[in-house]
C-alpha cells in the first residue's frame, strides 16, 4: 500500500488528507455515461413495469436481468476472461447506487451479481469459473445464496444442512432446508453451505435442477415484495464432489469474505434509493400548498429536506472514500502479481470494518430518509397509490440482511480488537498519549492546518475519546474486570462512536476537497457545520453512557472532564444552516 494510504481500520489512529480521499465531485465523463446508461434502464425499464415486478410475474425479472446483462451491467466486476469489464470499484458502487431506486429489482440485481457471483470469483477453481461465470455475466445463469436456516440466521455457522461424502467417494448427499433465499424462484444456481461429517462447514454449487431440490411457496414480506424469497429444500441431493467451492471445512471463509463486498454494495443502492426519495421529498414540498403557501417554506419541512440531503452526504463522503481505497489496494496487490479474484478479495477484506459501518450508516440514513418522507408527503404519504408508501416498505429490510445492523456494529469492534492483538492495528501508541493527557487535564491539539481548522481538531479530539475508551475496556477485558461479550451495551456505544467519527471526517474531507477543486455548490459549510455539531452531541452521549457502564469510579470524572474537553465546539446557527440547505434544493429543482 502506498505510504499515505491507511490500512483499513486504521482511520480511527491517524489522520487522512483532503487529497488522498475520493471524492463523488470527481466522476470521469466515462463514469457519468454508465450512470446515465444505468439511470436510463430504471427508468425506462423497471418503473413502468414497477407493479408487475410487485405481484412476482413470473420470468420477469429474470428477463429483466438478461435485459441489463445485454448492457454488460452483471459484468462490470469480473474479469475479461469471462466477459467481464474489469470496471474499476468507484464505477461499480456507481452503478449500484444507480439500481438502487429500483427497490425489489435492486435486491435481485445485487443477490445475483454479489452473494450470487463472488463465491466462485472468489473460490472457485479455473474449471468452475469457466463452466459458470460466462453464463452469470450474461444472464442465462441466474444465482442465489443459500446460507440461512430456520434455526440458524445470525449464527450462520451453525447451519444443519449436511453432505456426507457417499460410499465411492464420487459425491456428497446433500440433506437440509435453506431459509429466505433470494432469488430461489428462478435461480439456476446456489452456493449452499452444509456441514460435511457433521461440523465441517463447507460450500458446495448446486443446481436447482439436481434431482432432490426444491422450493417452497414466495414468503409474503412486509416489504421488496417484488424479489422472490423462498425456501430451498435439499434432500438427498447427489452433489458431484468436484461441486465443493473452496475447501472442504472452509466454507465460513466464503461466507464472511463474501459479505464484505456485498455490505458495501447495499449501501451504495441503499444510498441510491435514499437520494432519489429525497429528492422526490423536495418536488412534493415545493408543489404541494397548504394555508396558501408550498409546504417547503415552512421552517419544519425545510428543515426536514436538509437534514434528509445531510444524510445522504455523509453516507455518499464515506462510501466512494471507501470504494477508492478498496481499489487502491486492489491495484496494488495486482501490481504486486496477486490475480485478478485473490486481489479483489484481499482488498475487500482488508477494509472490513469500513464495509461493516457503510452497511449500519447507509441502510439507518435510508430508514430515516424514508421516514420524513412519508411524513412530508402526509396522507399521500401513507397511500399505496403514490410510490412512497411502497419505499417505506422496501427500506426496512437493508438493517435485517447482508448481517443485521446489531452483528455488524459488533463485527466493527471484534475485527478492530482482532488487528490491534495480532499488531496489524497499533492501538497502544495513540493509546498511552491519550491516557498522558487525561491524567494531566492538557489536551494536545497538534498540527492544524488548511480550511476548517476546528473541525478537524474536533475529529481528531473524537479519535482520542474513542481510543481512551477502547484502551481502558481491552485493559479490563483482559485483567478479567469487563466482560465484553456479556456487556454488548459498551460494544454498540463504542460502535457508534466509531460511524460517526468515520462519517465526521468523510464529510470534512469531502468539504476540503471541493475547496482544493473548486467544485463548490455553496452549501458545504452548511452542511459541515450542522453533521459536526449533531454529531457532537451523539458521541459525547455515547462516550458518557459508555464511561458510566465500565469506566473505574475513580477515573470516571476524569474521563468525563476530558470527554467534554474534547467536544468544546463554537456555537452554530443550525437553523439558519438548515434554511440554507433547504434553499439550495429548492433553488436546484427550479433549475
Ligand atoms: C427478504 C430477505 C432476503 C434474504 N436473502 C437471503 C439470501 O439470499 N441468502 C441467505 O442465506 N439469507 C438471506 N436472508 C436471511 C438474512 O440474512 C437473515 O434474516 C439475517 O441474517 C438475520 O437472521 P435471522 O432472521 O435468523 O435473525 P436472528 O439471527 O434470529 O436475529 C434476530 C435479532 O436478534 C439479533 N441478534 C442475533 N444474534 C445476536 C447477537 N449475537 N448479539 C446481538 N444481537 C443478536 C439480531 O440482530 C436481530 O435483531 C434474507 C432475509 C430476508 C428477510
Amino acid at each position: 500500500m502506498a505510504n499515505h494510504m491507511l490500512h483499513g481500520g486504521e482511520f480511527l489512529l491517524k489522520d487522512s488528507d483532503a487529497q488522498d480521499v475520493y471524492i463523488p465531485e470527481e466522476f470521469t465523463e466515462e463514469q457519468r455515461m454508465i450512470q446515465e446508461t444505468v439511470r436510463s434502464f430504471v427508468d425506462q425499464e423497471i418503473v413502468p413495469v414497477a407493479e408487475r415486478i410487485e405481484s412476482l410475474e413470473e420470468g420477469l425479472v429474470p428477463q429483466l436481468l438478461e435485459k441489463i446483462a445485454n448492457l454488460g451491467m452483471l459484468g462490470t466486476h469480473m474479469p475479461s476472461a469471462v466477459g467481464g469489464s474489469e470496471l474499476d470499484y468507484v464505477t461499480n458502487t456507481l452503478i449500484g447506487e444507480e439500481i438502487g431506486p429500483s427497490g425489489s429489482f435492486s435486491v435481485s440485481f445485487n443477490a445475483h451479481i454479489g452473494i450470487g457471483m463472488l463465491p466462485i470469483l472468489y473460490y472457485g477453481t479455473e474449471a468452475q469459473k469457466q463452466q459458470y461465470l460466462p453464463g452469470l455475466v450474461t444472464g442465462k445463469i441466474k444465482a442465489g445464496y443459500c446460507l440461512t436456516e430456520p434455526s440458524s440466521g445470525s449464527d450462520a455457522l451453525a447451519a444443519k444442512t449436511t453432505a456426507n461424502i457417499s460410499e465411492d467417494g464420487e459425491y456428497y448427499l446433500l440433506n437440509g432446508q435453506k431459509m429466505w433465499i433470494t432469488n430461489a424462484g428462478f435461480a439456476d444456481l446456489f452456493t449452499v453451505f452444509a456441514q460435511v461429517n457433521g461440523n465441517a462447514f463447507t460450500a458446495f454449487l448446486v443446481h436447482s435442477a439436481m434431482e432432490g431440490v426444491t422450493t417452497g411457496a414466495e414468503e409474503k414480506k412486509l416489504g421488496i415484495k417484488g424479489s422472490s424469497t423462498r425456501q430451498v429444500f435439499f434432500e438427498n441431493v447427489k452433489v458431484p464432489k468436484d461441486h465443493v467451492l473452496g475447501e472442504v471445512g472452509k466454507g465460513h471463509l466464503i461466507a464472511f469474505h463474501v459479505l464484505n463486498t456485498g455490505r458495501l454494495k447495499l449501501c451504495a443502492s441503499v444510498l441510491g434509493g435514499a437520494k432519489k426519495l429525497a429528492e422526490i421529498s423536495v418536488r412534493y414540498a415545493v408543489e404541494r400548498e397548504q394555508f396558501q403557501q408550498p409546504i417547503a417554506s415552512f421552517g419544519a419541512i425545510g428543515s426536514k429536506l436538509a437534514e434528509q440531503y445531510i444524510r445522504c452526504f455523509a453516507v455518499e463522503s464515506a462510501l466512494y472514500r471507501t470504494s477508492h481505497l478498496i481499489q487502491l489496494a486492489e491495484d496494488q496487490a495486482r501490481a504486486s502479481g496477486v490475480d485478478f479474484s485473490e486481489a479483489k478479495q484481499d482488498a475487500a477484506e482488508e477494509f472490513a470494518i469500513e464495509c461493516s459501518i457503510l452497511k449500519i450508516i447507509g441502510s439507518e440514513a435510508l430508514d430515516y430518509v424514508v421516514d420524513e418522507a412519508v411524513q412530508i408527503h402526509g396522507g399521500m404519504g401513507y397511500s399505496e397509490d403514490g410510490v412512497i408508501a411502497r419505499a417505506y416498505r422496501d427500506a426496512r429490510i437493508n438493517r435485517i440482511f447482508e448481517g443485521t445492523n446489531e452483528i455488524n456494529r459488533l463485527l466493527i469492534l471484534s475485527t478492530l480488537f482482532k488487528r490491534a492483538l495480532k499488531g496489524r492495528l497499533d492501538l497502544m501508541t495513540p493509546g498511552l498519549a491519550v491516557e498522558k493527557e487525561i491524567t494531566s487535564g492538557i489536551s494536545e491539539e497538534g498540527d492544524v492546518k488548511g480550511l476548517f481548522t476546528d473541525e478537524q481538531k474536533i475529529v481528531r479530539a473524537y479519535k482520542k475519546i474513542l481510543i481512551m475508551l477502547l484502551g481502558t475496556a481491552a485493559r479490563q477485558a483482559m485483567s478479567g474486570k469487563l466482560d465484553l461479550k456479556a456487556e454488548q451495551e459498551v460494544l454498540m456505544y463504542l460502535s457508534d462512536l466509531i460511524l460517526d467519527i468515520f462519517m465526521a471526517e468523510s464529510v470534512l474531507l469531502r468539504v476540503q476537497k471541493q475547496h482544493a477543486l473548486n467544485v463548490l455548490t455553496g452549501i458545504e459549510e452548511d452542511l459541515l457545520y450542522t453533521f459536526i455539531n449533531d454529531c457532537n452531541h451523539r458521541v459525547r452521549q455515547n462516550a458518557v453512557n459508555a464511561i458510566a457502564s465500565f469506566v473505574e469510579p475513580n477515573m470516571q470524572s476524569a474521563y468525563v472532564q476530558a470527554t467534554e474537553r474534547y467536544t468544546s465546539y463554537g456555537l452554530k446557527n443550525n437553523t439558519n444552516h438548515r434554511r440554507k440547505i433547504s434553499a439550495y434544493l429548492i433553488a436546484r429543482l427550479r433549475g
